[in-house]
């Protein structure tokens, strides 16, 4: 891969190549060549709301198996490349969009969802914003202290951090802002380590941080150091739909792609269910 010939010029680094160190996510199990499968709580998509309810129920010591249509892309294969990442991090290879082809529509399609290749920035829910939610969609305990600590926790398990060092770009940004008095400030980002590396503030976080500093659902949640019980994680598997009888699901109708490209289709039954395929998916599974 050549180098442009103004990137000098313009002060832009090209994306690194150096190598980086792997971890391989604790449960993430190859599929059985046949037969159904069965677990007490199966969560649908390894996304930031599957990765957290996953890893807590698991670390309770429930017998929990994610389900993720996307693929692990590992470290050392995220290559800051722009065209090869959003093919193989991103729904339908980025080219997601609505029907009528309007509107774009970018969401993470691998294990980690979209918190492998989102911008990092981690806000907690506003005091409005929780008033309108208990109160539009008849949500009581987001008021509670409870779920103020449930906040306070996964802050602490992604390590949100209130500031971190900016690149140059969003420093003009903030300068700009500052100078001409508009409100401006940092914002809370969950990474580790990135101002003390040699890439720091490299900005390529929507293709995925190759050196683990951002706590991504891999990093965070299912990382091989972290004791995280019985949990088995299978990467390609797309549920298709859940199939329901009297108001209960008896199971959920899945397909396996195995790593020669074979599908296979399967049930998978559980006592419990959760679907946490992102915003754009989830209706479509239920
Ligand atoms: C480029 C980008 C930048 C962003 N930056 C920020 C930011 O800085 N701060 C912030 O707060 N938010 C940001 N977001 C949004 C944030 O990432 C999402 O709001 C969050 O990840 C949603 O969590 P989720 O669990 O609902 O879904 P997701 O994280 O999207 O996870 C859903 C998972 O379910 C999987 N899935 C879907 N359908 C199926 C199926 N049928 N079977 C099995 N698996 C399935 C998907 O592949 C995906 O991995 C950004 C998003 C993008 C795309």
């Amino acid at each position: 891969m050549g180098r442009g010939a103004g990137w000098p010029t313009l002060g832009y680094p090209s994306p690194p190549i150096e190598s980086t160190s792997n971890i391989t996510p604790r449960g993430l199990t190859t599929m059985p060549s046949e037969g159904d499968l069965e677990c007490e709580t199966l969560i649908i998509g390894s996304g930031a709301g599957g990765g957290v309810v996953a890893s807590t129920l698991a670390e309770k010591g429930m017998d929990v198996m994610v389900v993720e249509r996307g693929a692990y892309i590992p470290r050392s294969e995220r290559n800051n490349r722009e065209f090869e990442m959003v093919s193989r991090m991103y729904a339908d290879r980025g080219m997601l969009t609505t029907n009528d082809q309007a509107i774009s529509l970018f969401a993470g399609q691998n294990l980690g969802g979209g918190t492998s290749v989102n911008w990092s920035v981690s806000l907690r829910p506003t005091e409005p914003l929780l008033n309108e939610w208990a109160r539009e969609h008849d949500l009581p305990h987001l008021l509670t202290p409870e779920f103020s600590q449930c906040i306070d926790d996964v802050c602490e398990q992604l390590n949100v951090v209130p500031e971190v060092p900016h690149n140059r770009q969003n420093q003009m940004l903030l300068t700009g802002s500052e100078c001409i008095g508009g409100p401006s400030g940092p914002l809370p980002q969950n990474v580790r380590g990135c101002e003390k590396h040699g890439y720091s503030q490299c900005g390529y976080c929507l293709f995925g941080c190759r050196n683990g500093f951002k706590r991504d659902v891999t990093e965070a949640c299912f990382n091989e150091k972290r004791d995280t019980g019985d949990v088995r994680i299978h990467d390609n598997v797309e549920i298709k739909r859940l199939v329901h009888r009297n108001g209960n699901v008896l199971y959920a109708e899945a397909v396996a792609r195995s790593s020669n490209g074979e599908l296979r289709s399967l049930k998978i039954r559980a006592k419990r269910y959760v679907v946490s395929a992102g915003g754009i998916f989830t209706p479509a599974c239920c």
